[in-house]
């Protein structure tokens, strides 16, 4: 049996403390070694605060988990690769598609594993939506991503500054959902986003979408949701409505509610720390761009509407 892949996380937050710890304390192939933050460290675990140390200080770590916020992303990632670490990457990838395909020429050169997570595309009832969806024909889809972001974001600066994505940080989810759930190339033709006053990035955005063979998808997303929270994806086909919830939880065909598989988002990181294991295994990289890809898109056709500036 190998040993254990000795992980390093770098940016000890929300994320990295409810999903990449305890997921990787859950799976035998892999190992918590040390993690890098500049404010926070883990108990009984070596902590330094910048990944430079981390690789010093505990030299054998083999493997990144980047859980720092997307602004940091590529510099951390571009110095573990080329210090010969395989590295998995929190959503959203990085500040630019530029910085991404960098990352990925860069695994190729270097010979390591890059792994971009897209947390979402893991969610119970993604797959069975998918597998239905190729005995279908798409008529229409419209998301609905709609969220409290001083119930889900409290203190998180970073979603305002540029790179942040704003609204599209939680927004990325839905879209890397119909990356997987529709194959083919999908483009913006016109967007709104509306951007605080004393904010570098969109607060709320109305989306419209097509597809290659002419599927139309709109999408709504939200941050100043206080009412119930809304993670939707309305699919209308010719068998029927499909109806996709709890950011990808729960699948409805028609009126009749699908059986959920037992999982939850917990399932959705285990998942992702087998496929990072299964990734290094084989010598191989997976790097989805499409979500970042949809996003860069909307930001280039979107007209910018200033709205009254946000407080925390
Ligand atoms: P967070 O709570 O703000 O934690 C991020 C950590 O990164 C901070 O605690 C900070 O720790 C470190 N950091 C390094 N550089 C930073 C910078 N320039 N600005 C701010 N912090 C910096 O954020 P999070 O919720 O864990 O989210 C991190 C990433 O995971 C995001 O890309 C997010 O989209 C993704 N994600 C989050 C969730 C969620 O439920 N929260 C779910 C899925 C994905 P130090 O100050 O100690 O360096």
């Amino acid at each position: 049996m190998q040993p254990p892949i000795k992980m390093g996380i770098v940016g000890v937050g929300k994320i990295a403390r409810d999903q990449h710890i305890p997921c990787i304390a859950a799976h035998p192939g892999f190992k918590l070694r040390a993690v890098a933050s500049r404010h926070n460290g883990v108990e009984g675990v070596p902590s330094y605060t910048s990944l430079q140390q981390m690789l010093a200080g505990s030299a054998d770590v083999d493997a990144v988990a980047i859980c720092t916020p997307p602004q940091a992303h590529y510099e951390v990632a571009k110095s573990a690769l080329a210090s010969g670490r395989h590295v998995l990457m929190e959503k959203p990838p990085c500040a630019s598609l530029g910085q991404l395909d960098g990352l990925i020429r860069l695994a190729r050169t270097a010979g390591r594993t890059l792994y971009q997570t897209w947390h979402s595309q893991h969610a119970r009832a993604v797959e069975p939506a998918t597998r239905l969806l190729e005995q279908r024909k798409v008529r229409c889809v419209q998301i609905t991503w709609k969220e409290d972001v001083r119930r889900w974001h409290p203190g998180q600066g970073w979603l305002w500054e540029p790179g942040g994505f704003g609204v599209f940080d939680p927004g990325m989810n839905a879209l890397s959902i119909l990356t997987k759930l529709i194959p083919e190339p999908i483009y913006p033709e016109a967007a709104q986003l509306f951007v605080p006053a004393n904010c570098g990035a969109p607060i709320a955005a109305e989306v419209e979408l097509r597809t290659d063979s002419g599927i139309d998808v709109h999408a709504s997303f939200d941050f100043r949701e206080t009412g119930p929270q809304r993670w939707n994806i309305d699919i209308d086909t010719d068998e029927g409505a499909m109806h996709l919830s709890a950011g990808g939880g729960h699948l409805t065909l028609g009126d009749e509610p699908v059986p959920d598989d037992p999982g939850s988002l917990d399932a959705e990181y285990a998942a992702i720390y087998r496929r990072f294991h299964e990734l290094i295994t084989r010598g191989e990289s997976d790097v989805d761009t499409r979500p970042l890809q949809l996003v860069s898109d909307i930001f280039l056709v979107a007209r910018q509407i200033p709205v009254e500036s946000f407080t925390d």
